[in-house]
């Protein structure tokens, strides 16, 4: 079996469609070797050999070995060099990379094949003595760390020491005999820490780190990431062994990470950092401040110009924007590895118009690949009116690392993040600098802020990921873990202490601000034009009020796919009228109590109907169990009581009566309109008396009335006849009729399994999967809460099937009501309104079964309009 993969030499055995078995990197490697870019050759160990050492106690399948001696002979033929030779000595570096990129979650190793005699060959190949020297003792720090598990800081101790000792800042000022001795100072730490001698065969070097790289991929830290990120299916990483190539080889030479485009906001420019005389670790841990990448330009005028050639290069390869990791080598480039950018919702939105517009690609590519539902949630990001501060409540300015602006509470560690974010207390995580140990904390808090590190930081590349508001290397600021503490020019803010970050200016704010809703920019409108030129599937709105109604218009709703009226019954006079018509002890009463409701409706409905301007509105009769409308605690029935003109103690026991065991499975629904007609009654005449009104007036409007919570068609047609009935009576009275449906949610299981009969009355279906995946599972809406957790822990179940609907058991129920509907009426007008509707994955479903529209909050609009266009390219 092949295990191992070559790349190198204008050729490669891999390409970029094996990322399963290759990792993203090698996939890649093997990519660009292929097509001639300038990349160190190499072999990629598959995933395959991860997953069966994870699950055989740590040992490498047959012919593995083989395969990794082969490609190193390989390597030491293509490269002249000998692994381990004294004299001019193979040096690789040893990296992780998976399927799916998990920045910093995997272990690199470098300068791998070190030891106290190829050292010496080193220095005199190179004639460098003190790059050989400084190869080593790094390569010794990492090695220890990674491969052995010695704190890194151990190493930096013991380097701080000798810098104080000789009196000098920096790294590089020391000379070779101080770093002979920072060799022998860390073998020590080494045999310390281990209890033998640092190895010094190459080939048990490159086993240790393999084997590192190997087991890593089931670190807690790996696996809370890809839990986050609900990464599952992998086989497990890929093990990259490249031959080194060096940046810190003196100021020729230089290493550094870029974006081909800004990955903030999108700007077509090369974005990134770098460093001089530097190993490529050097950036990415923010130990040393790296310098802007349009430096570049004047220090290595022909090395930038060959970056810049090699990004375009890349960008018409790939398709897409590209984050690389480069070298130079006394003044020759190579590149270390390329891959996606991520990037904030806004710069996708930029990046793919302007790539269309530049002819890098088609419209339909950009729909489907540059940009996600995830990303457009994110332009939706609330941002702080500059106008709700002053200059002197900034506290500190930083990088702008992750747009949007996050307010919270000050908290130190991730624990404490994560521990607050439980109670449901907004949190900034503070930090000098992050690690992947904190991305639990940092996945729990509103937002990031770090002292050190750059837009290339742990902190800035996960945010950005996650579209979560960052501010990165703010210097201002100095953290105190011990106190809790950190202090700014005079102020002290204390754990607990409210600030404000806003992660596009990268500036800090004293105090709890208010956040304004964001405006979009041209792109978005010219991007999400084409959206909806590709898209077949109708996108509607959850709107009960015609603030929501205008909210989701602008969001580019179609329709209303759901009016839940019991939201319309709230206010404080119509409270009590409603409270009157629950509590009335017979008919009479309850039709006057319905009769002061009905103006309320009516105009509510006018309203609505009027903001949607001629669009469909499904309006819902009232659903919720009726004794949610009265008060609970003893105040509040006191209170009622006198207004009603009832005595305490009659009125709490009228309260006692309506009080149900188990309310979702109860009194509610249509179950309601069938015990008490003259609710549905007045809820048509409401409906259709605003719709007959503005008919009048000159304007189109397109009532939907739906039926909640049916389980057979006696029911539906219960309602049926009543709506109709009502509808003559107004047509009449108005002197003007008005076209209206009457259709039912399917939410019940048995109405999805006769949905065939209640098709044959129903003028549309509309799934409510909220209480379908409820009535399914047997999972109460409101307290699974407490279960569902643990459930995805011990991987019982998935994802929350009150989030991503359940394709294998509630989505069977949807796709048999939606053929058996379809059987009695062909083109049955089938929609979702549950929560569901703007969940990406589940809308795909709802496409591929052909519904005619998904209905979701105005938040969710934009994302679901993308991924219904994504589900149908
Ligand atoms: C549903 O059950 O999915 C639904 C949309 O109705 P509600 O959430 O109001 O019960
Ligand atoms: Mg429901």
């Amino acid at each position: 079996d092949k295990y191992v993969y070559s790349f190198g030499a204008g050729a490669a055995e891999g390409n970029k469609t094996m990322k399963d078995l290759l990792g993203g990197k090698g996939a890649n490697l093997a990519e660009m070797s292929a097509i001639g870019l300038p990349i160190p050759p190499g072999f990629t160990i598959s995933a395959e050999v991860c997953q069966y050492y994870n699950q055989h106690e740590k040992e490498w399948p047959d012919g593995v070995k083989e395969q990794v001696e082969q490609n190193i002979a390989q390597l030491e033929e293509l490269m002249g060099l000998k692994f381990g030779d004294t004299d001019d000595p193979l040096l690789v570096s040893v990296r992780s990379g998976a399927a799916v990129s998990m920045p910093g979650m995997m272990d690199t190793v470098l300068n791998l094949g070190l030891n106290d005699r190829s050292v010496q060959g080193l220095a005199q190949k190179t004639g460098n003595e003190r790059f050989a020297y400084d190869c080593y003792r790094r390569f010794i720090d990492m090695f220890g760390n990674v491969v052995m598990s010695i704190g890194h800081e151990l190493f930096e101790e013991v380097l701080q020491e000798l810098k104080d000792e000789q009196n000098v800042k920096l790294d590089t000022e020391l000379e070779v005999p101080e770093l002979k001795e920072l060799v022998a100072r860390y073998k020590t730490v080494y045999r310390n820490h281990t209890g033998h001698e640092f190895p010094q065969e190459p080939k048990d070097q490159l086993r240790h780190a393999i084997n590192a790289v190997l087991g890593s991929w089931n670190t807690q830290r790996a696996q809370t990431y890809r839990k986050i990120n609900r990464i599952t299916g992998l086989l497990g990483t890929a093990a990259n062994v490249q031959v080194m190539v060096f940046g810190n080889m003196g100021a020729e030479s230089a290493t550094g990470v870029c974006f081909t485009r800004n990955p903030a906001d999108g700007t077509n420019e090369l974005y990134g950092e770098f460093l001089v005389n530097a190993q490529g670790e050097d950036v990415v841990a923010g130990i040393r401040t790296p310098r802007n990448i349009s430096e570049l330009k004047d220090d290595m005028p022909k090395s930038y110009q060959e970056l810049l050639n090699v990004t375009r290069q890349l960008e018409e390869h790939y398709h897409d924007m590209q984050d690389i990791e480069f070298t130079i080598q006394e003044g020759k480039l190579y590149i270390l590895q390329t891959r996606n950018g991520k990037r904030t919702g806004a710069a996708a939105v930029k990046i793919a118009v302007d790539m269309v517009e530049e002819q890098l690609i088609a419209k339909e590519k950009a729909v489907l690949n540059l940009v996600e539902p995830t990303h457009l949630d994110q332009l939706l990001h609330p941002q702080l009116n500059q106008s709700e501060y002053s200059d002197g409540e900034i506290l500190g300015e930083g990088l702008p690392a992750s747009p949007g602006a996050a307010v919270g509470k000050v908290v130190f560690s991730s624990e404490k993040a994560e521990e607050e974010h439980k109670k449901g207390e907004p949190v900034i995580l503070v930090r000098v600098e992050t690690s992947p140990e904190d991305v639990g904390g940092m996945s729990a808090a509103e937002g990031i802020l770090t002292s050190r590190g750059g837009m290339t930081s742990h902190a800035a590349v996960v945010a950005r990921g996650w579209g979560k508001p960052c501010v990165a290397g703010c210097t201002d600021i100095a953290i105190d873990y011990e106190a809790l503490l950190f202090t700014s020019d005079g102020n002290t803010i204390k754990e607990g202490d409210w600030i404000s970050i806003d992660g596009a200016k990268g500036i800090v704010i004293k105090g709890k601000k208010e956040v304004e809703e964001p405006s979009f920019g041209s792109s978005y409108y010219t991007f999400m034009g084409w959206v909806d030129e590709l898209r077949d599937m109708e996108v509607r709105t959850n709107a009960d009020t015609p603030d929501d109604a205008v909210r989701a218009l602008e969001f580019g709703a179609q329709g209303i796919g759901l009016a839940r009226t019991e939201h319309m019954f709230f206010g404080e006079e119509r409270v009590t009228a409603m409270r009157r018509m629950i509590l009335s002890e017979n008919k009479d009463e309850r039709a006057k109590a319905l009769e002061e409701l009905l103006p309320y409706q009516k105009q509510d409905f006018m309203d609505i109907f009027e903001a949607m301007e001629g669009r469909p509105v499904t309006i819902r009769l009232l659903d919720p169990p009726l004794h949610e409308f009265l008060p609970d605690e003893e105040e509040g029935v006191r209170a009622l009581a006198g207004e009603l003109g009832i005595s305490f103690q009659n009125l709490k026991q009228k309260i006692r009566v309506l009080k149900e065991f188990n309310p979702m499975l109860g009194h509610r629904g249509c179950r309601l309109g069938i015990t008490h007609p003259e609710i549905t009654e007045m809820q048509t005449h409401a409906v259709l008396s605003a719709a007959v009104h503005l008919k009048k007036d000159g304007r189109e409007v397109k009532p939907e009335i739906m039926v909640p919570l049916v389980g057979t068609s006696e029911e539906f047609m219960h309602q049926h006849e009543v709506i109709d009935r009502v509808a003559a009576k107004v047509f009449n009275n108005e002197g003007e009729a008005i076209a209206y449906k009457v259709g039912t949610m399917i939410e019940i299981p048995r109405a999805a399994i006769v949905a065939d009969k209640i098709a044959a009355e129903a003028d549309f279906f509309s799934f409510g999967t909220n209480d379908l995946t409820q009535m399914t599972f047997g999972y109460s809406r409101d307290d699974a809460g407490k279960f569902l957790e643990s459930y995805q822990e011990k991987g019982i179940l998935k994802a929350d099937p009150f989030q991503i609907l359940d394709e294998e058991g509630v989505g069977a129920l949807v796709k048999m009501a939606t053929e058996k509907g379809r059987t009695v009426k062909k083109d049955l007008k089938i929609g979702i309104c549950g929560e569901h509707g703007g969940d990406p994955a589940s809308v795909r479903f709802c496409y591929q079964l052909g519904l005619n529209y998904v209905s979701c909050s105005p938040y969710r609009v934009p994302v679901a309009r993308l991924a219904a266009a994504q589900a149908r390219l």
